[in-house]
């Protein structure tokens, strides 16, 4: 059993993507090439954004866009503790500093009271300039960006989605990439929507940002190769990386439907056990990027199921602010309670859009016996 099953995707569209990347061998533009404009111009359809840019990783995606809106140093960026490391990574890659903030214990979410409070000790101590909030889409649902964007507003901070785990999803009828100033997202393989090795995006509406990342992404080009008007980066995407992705996305939207019926046989098959799901806020749809519950004597029931050959992980067992090259940055004086508890309870089940109903069945009996057993 596969804890994200890869396999049976690419069998499902071989013939495909096979001759796509054959096609780039074939014209030979690997930097750049034809297949990186169709797929700009597809992510800008498919998510409702006027800009799509493609580019190297989400990593780089959450850099370039935090260098695009001009955050450095003695910039102070909000950001949750209880996320992949990249999301703070980026702000101190910037020269900035992230201020980390608590998540909601059931949307595992930025809190956006614990965020408030945040805002108001950097205002009041005065060092550092409030600029920027990095929201993350944890699991695949998008943040409370109608909270998180007021609170923007009224504090004159931008909003940039780290929807690196929700390419496909969608709050209040708006798909994620045309909610928030920028968003970025990652196509890592394990992703939602994966390309086959690194692989990024960043959307926005507002043309001078898009501009301004089109320059950043090849070294601060200005009007040709050897016109440099800005320090950039080189986060490109690689043309056979967009050959993979143009055929993925083809079948991305039945995929996100498949996605949506294993957590949902999930959800059912827990019910009245002591198991606690996922909970998605109203009009919002999770790209499922993870099934992630919470249950107790995690360490004993990981152990039951790998026996029984079930492949199961842990997002994120180690808070950011507790690890060594984070560990001096301020946190919200509100402090960081839920994200310690969903570190030590947060358990995520194999999750892909090809997971049958059956071996799902599997899964959540033996979860239910290992949670009974150590209880
Ligand atoms: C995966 C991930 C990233 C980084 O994406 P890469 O493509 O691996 O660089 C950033 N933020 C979050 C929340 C992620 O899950």
């Amino acid at each position: 059993m596969e804890f994200i099953d890869l396999k049976t995707q690419y069998l499902k569209i071989k013939p495909q993507v096979d001759y796509g990347i054959q096609k780039v061998l074939d014209h030979g533009k690997y930097i750049m090439g034809p297949e990186i404009d169709s797929l700009e111009m597809e992510l800008a359809t498919f998510t409702g954004s006027k800009y799509a840019l493609t580019c190297s990783n989400g990593t780089e995606a959450l850099v370039m866009a935090l260098m695009a809106i001009g955050v450095g140093a003695g910039d102070a960026v909000f950001v949750p503790s209880f996320t992949f490391v990249a999301t703070a990574e980026a702000v101190v890659l910037v020269g900035a500093t992230p201020v980390f903030v608590d998540v909601d214990r059931e949307s595992y979410n930025l809190s956006v009271e614990n965020l408030d409070a945040a805002i108001k000790m950097v205002r009041s101590e005065g060092g550092l300039r409030p600029t920027c909030i990095i929201a993350v889409d944890l699991f695949g649902q998008p943040a409370n960006y109608q909270e998180v964007i007021g609170l923007a507003k009224s504090n004159g901070l931008l909003v940039v989605a780290d929807g690196a785990q929700s390419f496909g999803a969608s709050q209040n009828d708006i798909n994620v990439g045309a909610i928030g100033d920028i968003t970025t997202t990652s196509f890592f393989p394990a992703k939602p929507l994966g390309c086959y090795g690194d692989g990024g995006a960043i959307f926005t509406n507002d043309q001078s940002i898009a501009e301004v990342i089109r320059s950043i992404r090849v070294h601060g080009q200005g009007i040709d190769r050897y016109d440099n008007v800005r320090i950039g980066v080189n986060g490109r995407m690689d043309t056979i990386q967009a050959a993979i992705l143009l055929e993925k996305l083809k079948i991305f939207p039945e995929e996100l439907v498949a996605r949506q019926r294993v957590a949902d046989r999930y959800a059912a098959g827990f019910l009245g056990h002591p198991i606690k799901t996922p909970v998605i806020l109203k009009n919002t749809k999770s790209a499922w990027a993870q099934y992630t519950i919470l249950i107790e004597n995690r360490d004993a029931v990981i152990d039951y199921l790998k026996k029984k050959q079930i492949p199961t992980a842990v997002y994120y067992p180690r808070p950011i602010h507790t690890q060594a090259p984070y560990a001096s940055f301020p946190i919200s004086p509100m402090g960081q309670k839920n994200t310690e508890y969903l570190a030590r309870h947060v358990l995520s089940l194999p999750m892909h859009p090809y997971l049958s109903p059956e071996v799902q069945d599997h899964i959540i009996l033996e979860t239910i016996s290992a949670v009974k057993i150590f209880a």
